[in-house]
């Protein structure tokens, strides 16, 4: 955010107006309303109680009561959605860490890092894995509006294997036992119960790790780990309860086996080859391609950071991570933003985009993957990623059009989420 004080400060010495006012009329250069449409001239978007009452060419006023805001040389676009963040989490750090840090502490972490995420323009975010109640409370708190942050959908405590990735390793066995989080399970019965589990406590989407990761201290590959009974099982419950799957895959085989299972979201998909898309294409699974995680790892090699046997995970994935996306892109299959912030510093999210374009995506489409389409991956088209009336008033500012360079929005100069404005 370079510039939002001057421009507030502006505003508020115009029209002084309330800071309890329920109503904004603001005034941009230019609206991109919808990634699939074009940049208007001069508008003001009108919002009331945290919804998009309407928008209309040239500058109108508040009315009495109500507060203008004049961003000028400045064109609004929809809020950003991230739908692969970790905000109780920083880059680096021990592993052992886990075991003398307490949950709590990932709070505090993670109001840090909301906070963060919704300066570089993100208002929307869906947490893809923390402790049991670190990002539920983060939900509330940005909800409710006692900590600055985006909308939080959030997944609590992967499922993963016995000793997976997700699963604690790297410890004495009676170390490991104290640290899980109860979320490992073995056979469709049990995995099916733990989905059960997931939604009782809280849980917005079910996440998985269906294969063998590279951050974890198990060297097991980076093939499926669950079988496709148990992601079946964990699939078809999480549908019955009304919630999606997302799970990490990295081994082609696994992302392909996911993809048949019923999973809906593949996160990172690495080493997905023409069969595993043919199959995600057939089933409309949505790859999130994470490309950021790749790029935050690599740049921490070689300093001690992270175990031999990690450091041997991440140079043999530095390569394929500059290729595939472009090659699911090729085959058709559907792509939506996310970038596994908690990886890399939080706030770096947009820096996605750069890394899409690198791979061949047009501007339109990286816009399009983290506003109108992240938001149906979340089944919350009709509620975020346009600036339309009726919407929640999820809005950034930034300099440029992002349909004609999409990096502008690295640099976000103003943000309001949910009708509020981040100061
Ligand atoms: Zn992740």
């Amino acid at each position: 955010m370079r510039t939002p004080t001057r421009l507030l400060a502006a505003a508020a010495v115009l029209f002084a107006a309330p800071v309890s006012a329920q109503t904004y009329a603001i005034q941009a250069d230019s609206v991109v309303a919808d990634a699939s449409g074009e940049a208007s001239g001069p508008a003001t978007v009108t919002v009331t109680d945290g919804r998009i009452v309407s928008i209309v060419d040239g500058f109108q006023t508040a009315p009495e009561g109500g507060e203008t805001i004049r961003l000028e040389g400045q064109t609004l676009v929809p809020g950003l959605i991230d739908l692969h963040v970790h905000l109780t989490g920083d880059p680096g750090g021990d592993f052992w860490r886990e075991a003398v840090e307490p949950a709590e502490w990932g709070v505090v972490v993670g109001a840090k890092n909301a906070e963060a995420t919704v300066r570089a323009g993100f208002t929307t975010v869906r947490e893809a894995g923390s402790a049991q109640q670190t990002a539920f409370a983060l939900r509330r708190g940005t909800e409710e509006g006692l900590i600055t942050g985006p909308r939080i959908v959030a997944a609590g405590p992967p499922l993963a294997i016995i000793g997976g990735h997700g699963d604690v390793t790297g410890f004495l066995p009676e170390i490991n036992e104290i640290l899980s989080s109860g979320y490992s399970c073995t056979g469709p019965v049990e995995c099916a119960a733990k989905v059960r589990r997931a939604s009782q406590n809280g849980a917005n989407v079910i996440k998985i790790t269906a294969t063998g990761g590279v951050l974890s201290q198990q060297g097991r590959g980076l093939e499926a780990h669950f079988t496709d009974t148990e992601m079946k099982s964990i699939a078809d419950t999480a549908h019955s309860l009304g919630l999606k799957v997302m799970a990490h895959a990295h081994g082609a085989r696994g992302i392909e086996a996911a993809s048949r299972a019923g999973i809906d979201t593949i996160e990172h998909g690495t080493y997905l080859d023409e069969a595993a898309a043919r199959e995600m294409v057939k089933n409309g699974t949505v790859l999130i391609p994470t490309l950021m995680a790749f790029q935050g790892v690599t740049e921490r090699l070689g300093q001690g950071i992270y175990t031999p046997v990690v450091e041997d995970k991440i140079r043999a994935v530095a390569e394929t991570a500059k290729t595939f996306m472009g090659k699911a892109m090729d085959w058709g299959v559907p792509i939506a933003f996310g970038t596994d912030a908690g990886v890399f510093e939080h706030g770096r999210n947009a820096g996605e985009f750069a890394l899409m374009k690198s791979q061949g995506m047009s501007d339109r489409d990286a816009l399009a993957s983290a506003t109108t389409r992240a938001a149906e991956v979340l089944e919350m088209e009709n509620e975020i990623g346009r600036i339309a009336s009726g919407y929640s008033a999820d809005m950034i500012a930034v300099s440029g059009n992002p349909l004609r360079d999409v990096t502008v929005l690295e640099n976000v100069d103003w943000v309001m989420v949910r009708g509020r404005i981040v100061e």
